[in-house]
């Protein structure tokens, strides 16, 4: 009875000193940077929730649609488009059963190549059989424009602080799922990147970052805080406009395949992209640069013998730009159009019903959107001489 308490003592210091050792190399407590205003967990923080287990669906071959890039597929010539990340080390990953495989010590492989905002496809599998635990197990990572780490990590059966789970945005998002499949069994992950935009020290758009996980969605969306590291808060700040993507060497031969990547679309309103609501500054470059390519078609329309052609499509110039010379060119034009119209024979003039009825049609869009007002001259005879002619009539 008298030893009992003395061995629970010696079991309690012995769990403490392991839990410290654990947490030593593994995160929490007083580890990582503090909870703030807008972060209610520390920096790899034991306590933030562990992501649910979501059993993956049956994998599929993945293959790189068309205008993919690919950065390996397996073959000697892809390694052409990798270099070590330290170019004093010099040393190289290797392939292994058409995998790229880390090679412990040789440092992180980079693109040669430089990217920005882009759709990576990206497959990765861990050693098997495991070793070591939490950080330790499988450990290697993706960097974005070498600056952003997805997480590779061997979680499958092994807990980790959850901001530095397979699949979170290291230190910054767990995933939102493990979905992962066993160690020796390649991940599939689909990353969607916007990197930060700024002009001059404005903030534009912070970039994020969407992932999925062997079709599992794990990160929805997530807004960067910057570039990502180990136990310190990430802070927004501008990127550079492209980097390489990086694969990391923490110290496990992880292997990699199937790497594509499709360059993103600029973004509208902050890039000078046009998918998504515009500002109106960048709305009227836009209908300005239409109106401009719709007057150069209607330049080489031009015919003495059958002008409205040319007309009508300067008519439609003026829907994206209301340019003061082409709106006096078609105010002439159709001038002179209902004022011939006039002057036909009466034998004539049926031949022309199509014709006068696909202009006063134009004519009653632009009237509609106020290009034209609506007692435009040329508009009301036209409109009178098909009400003369009954051609209003069904
Ligand atoms: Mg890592």
């Amino acid at each position: 009875m008298k030893v009992r308490p003395a061995l629970t003592t010696v079991c309690t210091v012995l769990l403490l000193a392991s839990a410290r050792q654990a947490a030593s190399s593994t995160g929490s407590p007083f580890y990582g940077d503090a909870p703030d205003d807008h972060h209610p967990w520390a920096v790899h923080d034991w306590n933030r929730p562990q992501p649910p287990r979501v059993e993956p669906g049956a994998p599929q071959e993945a293959k790189p649609p068309a205008d993919a890039l690919v950065l390996f597929d397996g073959t000697e010539a892809c390694l052409e488009k990798w270099q070590p990340d330290d170019q004093k080390k010099g040393k190289m990953w290797v392939i292994k059963d058409g995998a790229f495989e880390c090679v412990p010590g040789s440092g992180y492989a980079r693109t040669k190549e430089e990217f920005g905002d882009c759709k990576l496809h990206v497959e990765w599998a861990a050693p098997t059989p495991p070793k070591g635990d939490s950080q330790g197990r499988g450990n290697s990572g993706i960097f974005m424009e070498g600056l952003v780490e997805i997480q590779v990590l061997d979680d499958y059966n092994n807990p980790t602080y959850s901001d530095g789970f397979a699949c979170s945005v290291y230190g910054v998002s767990p995933p939102l799922a493990n979905p992962l499949r066993p160690p020796g069994e390649f991940q599939q992950i689909d990353i969607e990147y916007r990197h930060p935009i700024y002009k001059e020290k404005e903030c534009l758009d912070p970039g994020y970052v969407t992932v999925y996980c062997n079709g599992v969605l794990v990160q929805d969306k997530i807004q960067l805080e910057g570039s990502t590291g180990h136990m310190g808060r990430s802070k927004p700040r501008p990127f550079p406009e492209k980097g390489p993507l990086k694969l990391q060497d923490h110290g496990n031969p992880v292997r990699f395949r199937n790497i594509w990547l499709q360059p993103l679309p600029p973004r509208a309103g902050v890039d000078p992209g046009i998918h998504g609501p515009l500002t109106v500054e960048a709305t009227m470059a836009k209908r300005k640069e239409i109106a401009a390519m719709v007057r150069e078609d209607a330049a080489k329309l031009k015919d003495p013998a059958n002008p409205v052609p040319e007309m009508l499509r300067l008519m439609e110039s003026l829907v994206y730009e209301k340019e003061e010379k082409t709106a006096a060119t078609v105010d002439h034009m159709t001038g002179q159009y209902v004022e011939g119209l006039k002057q036909l024979a009466a034998d004539k003039v049926g031949a022309k019903k199509d014709e006068a009825k696909r202009i006063n049609g134009a004519f009653k869009y632009l009237a509609k959107f106020n290009i034209v007002p609506a007692d435009y001259a040329p508009k009301v005879e036209l409109e009178k001489i098909i009400k003369d002619q009954g051609w209003d009539k069904k």
